[in-house]
C-alpha cells in the first residue's frame, strides 16, 4: 500500500526592513511572530529576533552582514527539507528580499522543488537610509531618477577592473545609491569620475540606518570616502552620490573633517 507524501508547507520570503522593529510591515510582523521555524541571515537585527520567541526552530543561514557574497546553496538546504516536511517557513530576510538579497534566486528553487511561497516585501536599505539622513532621493530641482547599484561586485583579485567598470556602469545623472560598499568605498567614488560625476558632486555614506548605533557622514564625491573612513563608521552602510545629498536634512549628527559630531543639515563646502 502506498501512501501518499503530505503536501509541502509553504515558504514566506519576508523582508525584515534595516533594523529597527518599528519598521517592520504588519504582514511581517504577525509571520514572524507566528513562525514555527525561521530561516534568518545575519543582517536581521537582534531587536527584530527578538520579537520571535515562540519560533520551535531557528535556522540561522549563514551570511556576512558586510556582505551578500556566499557560496552555499541558493537557498538553504533546510529550508527546503523542512518545506517538503510539510511545515511552513518563515524565511526573514534584511531589507527587501528582492534587492540584493538573492530572492529570486531562491524563490526559483522553492519553485523547483514545488514548494509553494510567497514574497512580503520590506523597506530596503536605500529607503531606510535615506529617510534617516533626511535625504531626498528624488527631487523635482536635482533628480528625477535614482539608481540602486552595488560596489561589491568588484572583488578584485576574481574579476579584474574591467568587471568593476562594468559594475559601475551607473547613469551619469540622478541619485545614485550603492550597496554592499563600505570597503569599496575610496574605488568606487573614483570611478565615478568616469561616470561624470564631478569631484564636489554631494556624497553621504549612512551606517547602520534605524539602528541604535546609526551614523551619518556628508562630503563630496572626492572625499566622503576618508571621511567615513576617519570617522569608523561600521557595516552595514550605504552611499549615496547626487546632488540631492545637499538638500540632506538629517537628524543624525554629521562629522566634520576632525571627525566631530555636529547635529545640525549638513553643510557643504
Ligand atoms: N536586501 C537588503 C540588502 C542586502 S545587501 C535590502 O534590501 O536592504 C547588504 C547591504 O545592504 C549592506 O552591505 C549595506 O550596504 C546595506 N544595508 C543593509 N542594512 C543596512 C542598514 N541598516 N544601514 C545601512 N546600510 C544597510
Amino acid at each position: 500500500m502506498s501512501v501518499s507524501p503530505a503536501p509541502p508547507g509553504k515558504v514566506w520570503l519576508v523582508g525584515a526592513g534595516p533594523g529597527d522593529p518599528e519598521l517592520l510591515t504588519m504582514k511581517a510582523y504577525a509571520l514572524l511572530t507566528s513562525a514555527a521555524v525561521l530561516a534568518f541571515d545575519e543582517l536581521v537585527s537582534p531587536a527584530i529576533l527578538s520579537l520571535t520567541p515562540d519560533v520551535a526552530e531557528r535556522i540561522p543561514v549563514g551570511r556576512r552582514a558586510k556582505g551578500c557574497r556566499h557560496h552555499e546553496a541558493r537557498i538553504h538546504p533546510l529550508v527546503v527539507e523542512r518545506a517538503l516536511q510539510g511545515k511552513d517557513v518563515v524565511r526573514l530576510k534584511g531589507g527587501d528580499p528582492l534587492i540584493f538579497g538573492r530572492g529570486g534566486e531562491e524563490v526559483a528553487e522553492l519553485a523547483a522543488h514545488g514548494i509553494p511561497f510567497e514574497i512580503v516585501p520590506g523597506i530596503t536599505a536605500a529607503l531606510g537610509a535615506a529617510a534617516s539622513a533626511g535625504i531626498p532621493l528624488t527631487h523635482r530641482e536635482h533628480a528625477s531618477m535614482v539608481t540602486f547599484a552595488t560596489a561589491h561586485a568588484a572583488h578584485d583579485e576574481e574579476v579584474g577592473a574591467s568587471r568593476h567598470e562594468r559594475a559601475l556602469d551607473v547613469p551619469p545623472h540622478g541619485t545614485l545609491v550603492f550597496y554592499m560598499g563600505l570597503a569599496r568605498l575610496e574605488p568606487t567614488c573614483v570611478a565615478l569620475v568616469a561616470r561624470g560625476r564631478p569631484r564636489e558632486t554631494p556624497a553621504a555614506v549612512v551606517a547602520q540606518a534605524s539602528l541604535p548605533g546609526e551614523r551619518a557622514v556628508f562630503g563630496t564625491r572626492a572625499d566622503v570616502a576618508a571621511r567615513a573612513r576617519e570617522a569608523g563608521l561600521e557595516a552595514p552602510a550605504i552611499l549615496f552620490v547626487g546632488e540631492v545629498v545637499s538638500q540632506a536634512t538629517s537628524r543624525l549628527p554629521a562629522f566634520d573633517a576632525q571627525g566631530d559630531a555636529r547635529w545640525s543639515s549638513p553643510k557643504l563646502k
